[in-house]
């Protein structure tokens, strides 16, 4: 009998909730690693290149500085709010002032504080597969349905704007866009942002667009989906951060920009779960737009770590990325006897070549892996090489 058996049960919701695979298998990993095994971890889109100096320097800085350990406002410091609001004006065409801005705990709790500000009971949120892996379970912990609009591989990975006009309905509450994607790569086009534009805005339904890739794109434009027509704007949420930019997914600060009505609710919710992200790691951002050209110059080094996986894979995998760092591979004409999903594949290449991947079934397709290139060349080479043999192999 288990501990919990003579108890009530407990939350039906939570139990329906799967935990993050990209996080699971990335621990995993990382723990077979400080044991000594000589694994290769191509599991989560964490970049192996160091965060930029200037901030770090003005971590140190900021540490010492009375009043830096207190309580800050809950939706973020001002003068952050104010920067973040300054670099959608300069690089995006979108006029945000400060209130329209809230600081988060990463792109994830923003991206939850949207769906639980915009979401009752019921409704439904449109999510594009292949599709990260938390917008899912996000949507039903906030008591609302996902509903999928699959992509094909085919077509790029780009949304039919068709088969997206038939889901929606009176329950459609929030299309989430993710572009460049995760897990795909896909960068949309203006005209396919456009036609999502028009259906939702038609519908009077939200989109929450997820553009924590927005320097990483290899073809093609980044657009911001609040840019697209001027009308855009107060129906969107965008979200971004810092974590993929400027190598800091372990100090979990991410962004919104929307309406103030909407930013007003995430910052009431926020107030109550977490009182916002850490004050210090907001005070070092201080100034980001002073390197901000610089900085993401330097992940150019993306471009050649795509382009070399694209040229050594050529015939293994034909979908190259526009965008973000992962490549998402075909890998179900190897499903036989022994490998008969995504899961069976990962975990028989990690057994046998000691090369970690994600199962694309944690994305909502189990035909496909994901492989993730924010690690550096010398663990790209030694991770492609295992993966080659381990395809001849099969
Ligand atoms: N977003 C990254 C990934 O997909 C980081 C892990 C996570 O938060 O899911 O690998």
């Amino acid at each position: 009998m288990s501990y919990v058996s003579n108890f009530k049960p407990l939350s039906s919701k939570a139990l329906s909730i799967e935990p993050s695979a990209t996080l699971k298998v990335s621990a995993k990993t990382k723990e077979l690693k400080s044991r000594g095994v000589d694994v290769i971890n191509m599991t989560a889109g964490e970049s192996d290149l160091l965060p930029p100096r200037w901030l770090l320097e003005n971590l140190k800085l900021y540490s010492s500085k009375p009043g830096v350990n207190l309580y800050k406002p809950t939706a973020g410091i001002p003068e952050l709010r104010e920067e973040i609001a300054r670099k959608y004006q300069k690089y995006n065409g979108i006029n945000y002032t400060k209130d329209e801005v809230i600081i988060t705990i990463g792109g994830k709790h923003a991206i939850y504080l949207a769906l639980a500000a915009l979401c009752n009971d019921g409704d439904e949120v449109i999510v594009i597969s292949p599709y990260w892996v938390s917008y899912v379970e996000q949507v039903k912990i906030v008591g609302a349905k996902p509903v999928i609009l699959e992509t094909d591989s085919r077509n790029g990975f780009i949304p039919d704007i068709n088969k997206l006009r038939e889901l929606v309905n009176a329950k459609t509450k929030a299309i989430i866009v993710n572009s460049p994607n995760n897990p795909t790569g896909a960068v949309y086009p203006a005209q396919v942002l456009k036609g999502i534009f028009e259906i939702a805005y038609t519908n009077g339904v939200y989109v929450i667009s997820d553009e924590i890739y927005e320097n990483f794109v290899y073809e093609g434009d980044f657009i911001s989906f609040a840019s697209i027509d001027e009308k855009a704007k107060n129906m969107t949420i965008v979200i971004n951060g810092f974590s993929k930019s400027h190598s800091v997914t372990g100090w979990r600060i991410g962004y919104a920009c929307a309406n103030k009505e909407i930013i007003n609710l995430m910052d009431s919710i926020q107030s109550h779960i977490s009182s916002g992200t850490s004050s210090l790691v907001q005070y070092a951002f201080l100034g980001f737009l002073d390197h901000y050209e610089e900085d993401v110059k330097s992940l150019s080094v993306f471009k050649e770590r795509r382009d070399y996986i694209a040229n050594e894979l050529k015939g293994i995998c034909s979908y190259i990325p526009s965008g973000a760092f992962y490549y998402f591979i075909d890998v179900s004409k190897f499903y036989n006897g022994d490998i008969k999903n995504s899961v069976d594949f990962c975990e028989k290449l990690l057994d046998k070549k000691l090369l970690s991947l994600v199962p694309g079934v944690a994305f909502g397709d189990d035909r496909y892996v994901r492989l993730s290139f924010a690690c550096s060349m010398e663990t790209i080479k030694e991770g492609i090489k295992r993966l080659k043999e381990f395809f001849e192999g099969l």
